[in-house]
């Protein structure tokens, strides 16, 4: 007989509305799916910086929608938005962030946390470094009850972690994700202003680069989702070849706590080792 699988639950750190979709919604459907574990997301920004369109204001409301419909696409159980200003995640003093993060811990009992690797290179997002560093520190101090005494849920111990990152370092846990592609990229695609952004951002590259690419400064309302999702299936398969795979994610998986190193034991492990 099969041993009997643990059951998890997953907390999602980011800082924008569509990292998660981006970086791990593979995963996250997989978890939903194929193990039936409750996932959690908490984006810290209110994204009010995203588009070289919509003002500030628009762009609160619209991410806001987009990340509850990508939300309701994947299965999650909640997508929470605290509203800091996008872009200034690192003007936050770090014990407020790390303290937010260790509550959400707590509340949902996140026995693995999903955000950006905090110790990755060339991340160039203050945001990213912010979020990433205080889920870190907040994840391996959740379970001693002298740090936030003043939190309403008790302390918790979160046992893994799964660090993503844009220059993965030490990211040796592949997940395959083929079966679940078409949901990753309609969780993706559901971040229609996002994907606005992206062909946007790719026009001011061309730009400065000097290449004239009438394909992308021509390109039609409503067919930037196509061309992400053109560079997301391609940027999967790369990742995805690395390890035998059609299509993957690529993770720094991390133990918190010591037990398997003092006893010589292995009781923390991956679900998709
Ligand atoms: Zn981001």
């Amino acid at each position: 007989m099969a041993e009997e699988r643990r059951k998890k639950t997953v907390l999602v750190v980011v800082a924008h509305a569509d990292d998660m979709e981006f970086m791990a919604a593979g995963t996250v459907a997989r978890f939903i799916r194929d193990f039936g574990y409750p996932v959690y997301e908490y984006i810290l920004t209110d994204n009010s910086r995203g588009s070289y369109r919509l003002s500030g204001p628009e762009l609160v409301a619209v991410s806001a929608e987009e990340a509850r419909a990508a939300g309701r696409i994947l299965g999650l159980e909640e997508v929470r938005l605290e509203g800091y200003r996008d872009g200034e995640l690192d003007r936050v003093p770090p014990g407020e962030l790390r303290g937010k993060i260790m509550a959400m811990i707590r509340e949902v009992r996140a026995d693995i946390v999903m955000s950006w690797d905090p110790f990755a290179p060339y991340e160039d997002h203050p945001d990213h470094r912010a979020v990433a560093m205080a889920t870190l520190e907040a994840a391996a101090f959740a379970s001693n009850p002298l740090f936030h005494p003043e939190h309403a849920a008790p302390p918790h111990m979160p046992t893994e972690a799964y660090w993503f990152a844009k220059s993965p370092m030490n990211a040796r846990l592949f997940v395959d994700i083929s079966a679940v592609m078409d949901l990753k990229v309609a969780a993706l695609l559901a971040h229609d202003c996002q994907m606005v952004l992206t062909v946007d951002a790719l026009v001011r590259e061309a730009r400065a680069l000097g290449v004239d690419l009438p394909m992308l400064e021509n390109l039609e309302e409503g067919a930037h989702g196509a061309l992400v999702e053109m560079g997301i299936r391609q940027h999967c398969a790369r990742v995805g070849a690395e390890a035998g795979l059609e299509c993957a994610e690529q993770f720094r998986h991390e133990k918190f706590g010591m037990l398997d190193m003092v006893l010589g034991t292995d009781f923390v492990r991956p679900d998709f080792a």
